[in-house]
This record gives structure tokens, C-alpha cells and sequence, in this order.
């Protein structure tokens, strides 16, 4: 039986993390759960995994939920300290690091250090601050296991293989929900939400429609598995069954197919290195019979040409990507700037940055406020 964190539990990734738990009673225990907003479904959480140990964002909400929660005997902590504190549990043995954001990116290290076996799904953490993650991987030598579907792919095909002998990672994309839109000036965020192939959380959803999710994929391709950036390329692939790919020397590829449900990449993650038998159902080839791919559009997609020359520049560049990024999309979703702008917002703000190079954790936290800040001040503008 392995006991399980899950940060960030009420997100799309934490829900997917429950019901595989929940599916395999004798293998995965809940013990710690977080959740930030969605108070009224992590209560449903409480009531139906009985965990013993709750993170909250802050005291009112610890207050509010002590009060609310039948079961006394669960210890309800808040903020970064609680985070940290059900990461490095004795009794923990798997952390899933969901948290939207680099809320996470502290916990997770810290649950690195303590040698946990993590579920890494916030690519954030690896887009911002991969190079210091990794080297803390590596050092300790602990199951890393990425929970995106492409890295979980890229994973599964390298284990094994001899980085030397890669050619190159073929990372695939959906395109999203514009792809073959013509005109994406009056996108409202009501349409940028609605996927046409993944059910995903709201930040990544519009990160689906920039085409950013797959540029950010870029980068943490990069740190995850040690490719230089230009080796990295993107091919759409609409129907999402070939979850990425890699091309060796002798020309030979590498595919992991599956059907698109975040609930494979994700039970992999906790199971690895051992397979167990799915509750899924199977992938019918011959029921989709044929599949799609072409080369992507960086002209109508801005998004994917910024990452890449963040991910080219590295330091502080990749931190300030996403926190422009995050904030953008946020002015987005509230309605105070348009769907074009949002490249428009991170180009500026990348313009304006003075790059770090081998940035410290303090640099890179820095950064990616300083990069928040002038996405708002150019976005209220
Ligand atoms: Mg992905």
C-alpha cells in the first residue's frame, strides 16, 4: 500500500488522481490532500477519502473547514507551510505535484530532498525552475515520473535508451480549439474553454488555445530529459492518440499510443516502473482509422515562438514566459483584454526583462512576480 499526497486535489489532474486511487483501494491510500478554491469539492473529498491531512490557502479557510468537517481526528494545515509539511511526511511515499503555477515549486523540492517517489504535472515548475528541480533529481536519484500525457510518452519511450542515441523528440499537439480558425480576434473565453479533446483545467484550456501549453511542454521536454531545445519539435496531431514521439540516430521512432484520458499517464506515474491492469477502455485503431499530422503555425500561434526563444535564451527568460503568461491569460478570463492580446502582453514583458543566467531559486521566484507585475500594469493599461 502506498500512501499519497495529492497538491492541488481538486484541480483536473487532482480529480484524475483521486478516481485511480479510488479504483485501486489496496494499492493507493489518500493521506494528504490540498485544494485552494473549490472548498465546497474538497469537502466531498474529505468525506469520501478520509484523509489525514487537509491543506488550505490560509487561516480563514483552515477556520472555516475545521468548523465544516465532521471528522475531528483530520489535521488541517494552510499555505506554503502546510504544503510543505504533507510533502515531507514520514509517512508519505508518492507526492503528486498538481498545483497550477509554481505555488508548488517549494514543496515539491522539499519532497525531492526527502527522497518521495513524484508525480510531476505542473509544468510550470519545470518551465521556471527545471534546472534546479533536476539537479535535485538527480542527485537523490528519485522515481520523476511526469504526469503531461506528451512527457509521459517521451518517458516511456527513452526508459531504457541511451540519451545519446535520441535524434530528436517529436512532441505532438492537438492545435486546440482554433486551429483552423481564421480570424482569433473576438474569441471570448467562453470558447477558448471548450476543448476539443482533452478535459482540462481553465488556465490550461486557454494555454490550449495559444498554442503556449505546447511551447511551456517544450521547455519542460527540455529539462525533463536533458535535449537541447533545438532537437524539440512540435507536429499537430488532431486526434491525440500518438502521445509523442522519439526519432533516434538510425532513424528508428518511437511511439507511445493510448487513448486520450489523463487517467493513463496519470496511474503510470504512480505506479512506475510496474504496469498495472487498466479500468480504461482499450484503443480500437481500426475504429479511428485514420490519423492526422502537420507542421504548426507559429505565424497565427506567437505563443509557440516565444517559448521557444525563452527556452533558447534559458536563466530567467522561461520564468518570465510563464508569469506574463499567467497573468495575461488571467486579464483574459476576466474579460479585460482579448484573446490577441496575450502574446501580445508576453512579448513586451520578455522585451523588457534583463535576463539571469544560472538563476538562484530567490532569482527565479523574483522573476516570475516581476514578470506578473508588468503583464498587469501593461494589460490595465
Ligand atoms: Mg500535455
Amino acid at each position: 500500500m502506498k500512501n499519497i499526497a495529492v497538491l492541488g486535489a481538486t484541480g483536473s489532474i487532482g480529480r484524475n488522481t483521486l478516481e485511480i486511487a479510488k479504483s485501486f483501494p489496496d494499492k493507493f491510500k489518500v493521506t494528504a490532500i490540498s485544494g485552494k478554491a473549490n472548498i465546497g469539492l474538497l469537502e466531498q473529498q474529505i468525506n469520501r477519502f478520509h484523509p489525514k491531512f487537509v491543506v488550505v490557502m490560509d487561516e480563514n479557510t483552515k477556520k472555516q473547514l475545521c468548523h465544516s468537517i465532521s471528522d475531528k481526528k483530520i489535521r488541517v494545515e494552510c499555505g506554503r507551510e502546510g504544503l510543505i509539511k504533507i510533502s515531507t511526511l514520514e509517512e508519505i511515499d508518492i507526492v503528486v505535484s498538481a498545483i497550477t503555477g509554481i505555488t508548488g515549486l517549494i514543496p515539491t523540492l522539499e519532497a525531492i530532498k526527502k527522497g518521495k517517489h513524484i508525480a510531476i504535472a505542473a509544468k510550470e515548475l519545470l518551465v521556471t525552475a527545471g534546472e534546479i528541480i533536476l539537479k535535485e533529481v538527480k542527485k537523490r536519484d528519485v522515481k520523476f515520473v511526469p504526469v503531461d500525457s506528451e512527457h509521459n510518452a517521451i518517458f516511456q519511450c527513452l526508459e531504457g535508451r541511451d540519451k545519446k542515441d535520441i535524434k530528436r523528440i517529436i512532441l505532438t499537439a492537438s492545435g486546440g480549439p482554433f486551429y483552423k480558425e481564421k480570424n482569433l480576434h473576438d474569441i471570448s473565453p467562453e470558447q477558448a474553454l471548450a476543448h476539443p479533446v482533452w478535459e482540462m483545467g481553465r488556465k490550461i484550456s486557454i494555454d490550449s488555445a495559444t498554442l503556449m501549453n505546447k511551447g511551456l511542454e517544450v521547455i519542460e521536454a527540455h529539462w525533463l530529459f536533458g535535449i537541447d531545445i533545438s532537437k524539440i519539435e512540435i507536429v499537430i496531431h488532431p486526434e491525440c492518440i500518438i502521445h509523442s514521439m522519439v526519432e533516434f540516430i538510425d532513424g528508428s521512432i518511437l511511439a507511445l499510443l493510448g487513448i486520450p484520458d489523463m487517467k493513463m499517464p496519470i496511474q503510470y506515474a504512480l505506479t512506475y516502473p510496474e504496469r498495472i491492469p487498466t479500468q480504461l477502455e482499450p484503443l480500437d485503431l481500426t475504429k479511428i482509422s485514420r490519423l492526422h499530422f502537420s507542421v504548426p503555425n507559429f505565424d497565427k500561434f506567437p505563443c509557440l515562438k516565444f517559448a521557444y526563444e525563452a527556452g533558447s535564451i534559458g536563466g530567467t527568460m522561461p520564468a518570465v514566459l510563464n508569469g506574463a503568461n499567467d497573468v495575461a491569460v488571467n486579464l483574459f478570463l476576466k474579460k479585460k483584454i482579448k484573446f490577441l492580446d496575450i502574446p501580445k502582453i508576453i512579448e513586451k514583458v520578455m522585451d523588457k526583462h534583463n535576463v539571469i543566467q544560472k538563476p538562484c531559486l530567490d532569482d527565479i521566484l523574483a522573476s516570475d512576480e516581476w514578470a506578473g507585475r508588468t503583464a498587469h500594469e501593461i494589460g490595465e493599461l
